[in-house]
């Protein structure tokens, strides 16, 4: 299929290539509908510090993307995270219901095709993270990478499964759950993880819980350093600035706080690469300590402008 492609950036780290994909990106969110607690005083001080188009403070607006991180070394190929996902029934959140995407085209543009994914990590099991998981093949939802393995937290496994049981009316996560997550379960592909673990050479989890009770950040190591996948431990560069500020949609407010400083001690202590879900560009670079608080010295990325 012809058409526009998603947008990339690639970087190198020793052996291993990079690349982040967009399933989405630069959404104006409001400021009130992903953090109730950020006021315009906050906002006027922080906002210095992020880099250009994370926040309009006039607009209340706060930029967001939707990033898949495709990681490949000479041991393997994986994508870490899942997008939105393209043609779903998402009646609960109009822009993403019944959309496309083009991932694939995209993924096959960088080289690799569905067969040639070994790993797909689910970070944690939210809608905005699953939705590449499957595609829609005749009529039903089929795993998108039939070869890979799908490392899902078991933590969050067992959350949704009990969730969807005690409320088997309501579509757990707009419908995610059903769509996205059973048929690879169904398909035989998915393997649990209990974090601190490592999933393949170099690439590990860890746990980051509060967002979702079992989130993990994935971390993989080469000879030229540590590069971390942030997930939703951290949403915005505002939150680098502000790290007591914690979204709407995280589960346990207080852990979420916590598993944040930590993880922001640690990153800017070893000084490891970072790319987070939710950051427009620049999303990849390192954390430094600022204040009160940390910053994104950001990376400078080969960058790709989806046509
Ligand atoms: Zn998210």
């Amino acid at each position: 299929m012809a058409g526009p492609l998603l947008h990339t950036e690639t970087l190198r780290l020793g052996e291993a290539e990079i690349t982040r994909i967009a399933d989405s990106e630069s959404v104006a969110w409001p400021l009130p509908a992903l953090f109730a607690a950020a006021d315009d005083a906050m906002l006027a001080e922080a906002a210095p510090l992020l880099p250009p188009g994370h926040l309009d403070t006039a607009a209340r607006t706060i930029g967001l993307s939707f990033n898949l991180c495709l990681i490949r070394t000479p041991d393997f190929t994986a994508l870490i995270d899942a997008g939105i996902g393209a043609g779903k029934e998402r009646p609960s959140r109009p822009a993403w219901h019944r959309r496309e995407s083009p991932l694939l085209e995209t993924l096959a543009a960088l080289g690799v095709v569905p067969d040639g994914v070994d790993i797909v990590v689910n970070t944690h099991l939210h809608a905005d993270h699953v939705g590449w998981n499957t595609r829609r093949e005749n009529g039903r939802w089929a795993p998108s990478f039939p070869r890979a393995r799908y490392v899902i937290p078991r933590v969050e496994l067992d959350h949704l499964a009990a969730r969807q049981a005690a409320d088997p009316a309501t579509p757990a996560l707009h419908g995610a759950y059903a769509d996205s997550i059973l048929p690879v379960i169904e398909a035989g592909l998915v393997e649990p993880a209990d974090p601190p673990c490592t999933i393949a050479p170099g690439l590990l989890l860890h746990p980051a819980p509060g967002h979702s009770p079992g989130q993990v950040v994935v971390r993989l190591e080469t000879a030229a350093g540590a590069f971390v996948v942030l997930a939703d431990a951290v949403h915005v560069t505002l939150q680098l600035a502000r790290p007591e500020l914690t979204s709407n949609f995280c589960a346990n407010p207080a852990q979420a706080v916590a598993t944040r400083r930590a993880l922001l001690e640690q990153l800017s202590t070893e000084g490891a690469l970072v790319m987070a879900y939710h950051f427009p560009p620049p999303s990849f670079g390192q954390v430094e300590r600022h204040g009160e608080g940390w910053r994104l010295r950001p990376v400078v990325a080969e960058r790709r402008e989806g046509s």
